[in-house]
């Protein structure tokens, strides 16, 4: 007999900043249906341990099935749309979350993609940042954000940062760490790598240049 173990501690909420996926070198395709709201989006909800190391794709057999969250794709495409190019419905990406990271997180794929979407919108980034004088199109420093946060959220996060065209540092996505039920936020365990440097960037996403 083989019981379902957590192979894992605790999950990452990873939520981008459309604008900083945007304005890279790379740049970005909007979805087919439309041009994202100027708000944080989801990236994923990633099982993670408490050493750093992380399971992914922990069933090969499971594929995912748009029938199963059809009461969730209309939020998921306000809320998790897909900005990689070429353009498209989300599917993609939605499928490569839930087969490297979904599969390993002990949920069914409609409780994962509520999970992270409840979260998501629990967490209110934009309106916290707001809330502290920190708005889309401006400079500020790394450690008023994550106060910020720290402040409105109620826990620490962790900011990864990209670079943009001109060079800047620049806010790109923000982790937050949730119990391994997946029912709240905790403090992180263990925090990613990687550097942002003191004064980043946090992009207008109105401010880019529209296609037609
Ligand atoms: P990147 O190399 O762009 O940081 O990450 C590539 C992919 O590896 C991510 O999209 C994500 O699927 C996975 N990944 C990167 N860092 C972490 C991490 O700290 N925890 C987990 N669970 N996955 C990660
Ligand atoms: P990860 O493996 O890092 O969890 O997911 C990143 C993968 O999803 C990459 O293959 C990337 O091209 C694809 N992807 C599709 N749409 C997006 C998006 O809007 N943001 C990010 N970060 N990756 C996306
Ligand atoms: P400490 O671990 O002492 O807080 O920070 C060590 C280094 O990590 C410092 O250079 C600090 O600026 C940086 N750092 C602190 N918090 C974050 C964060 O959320 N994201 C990134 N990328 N670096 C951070």
């Amino acid at each position: 007999l083989t019981v379902a173990q957590n192979d894992f501690d605790f999950f990452y909420l990873v939520q981008q900043w459309p604008a900083s996926y945007c304005d890279t070198k790379r740049s970005c395709c909007y979805p087919t249906t439309g041009k994202p709201a100027e708000d944080f989006s989801i990236h994923g909800l990633w099982p993670n341990r408490n050493d750093g190391s992380w399971p992914s794709n922990c069933d090969e057999g499971s594929s995912f099935d748009e029938s199963e969250v059809s009461d969730l794709v209309k939020r998921m495409q306000q809320e998790w749309p897909s900005l990689a190019c070429p353009s498209s419905d989300g599917v993609r990406f939605w499928s490569h979350e839930w087969e490297k990271h979904g599969t390993c997180s002990l949920l069914n794929e409609h409780q994962y993609f509520q999970t992270a979407l409840d979260l998501k919108d629990k967490s209110n980034l934009l309106q916290v940042l707001k809330d502290a004088g920190i708005r889309p199109g401006k400079f500020y420093s790394l450690e008023k954000i994550k106060e910020a946060i720290q402040q409105g959220v109620g826990y620490t996060p962790f900011i990864e940062c990209n670079v943009d065209q001109g060079g800047n540092r620049q806010l790109y996505q923000v982790y937050l760490c949730v119990d391994s039920s997946a029912s709240d936020f905790i403090e992180c365990p263990t925090f990613p790598h990687g550097r942002c440097g003191s004064e980043i960037e946090f992009p207008s996403f109105s401010s880019l240049h529209d296609e037609a």
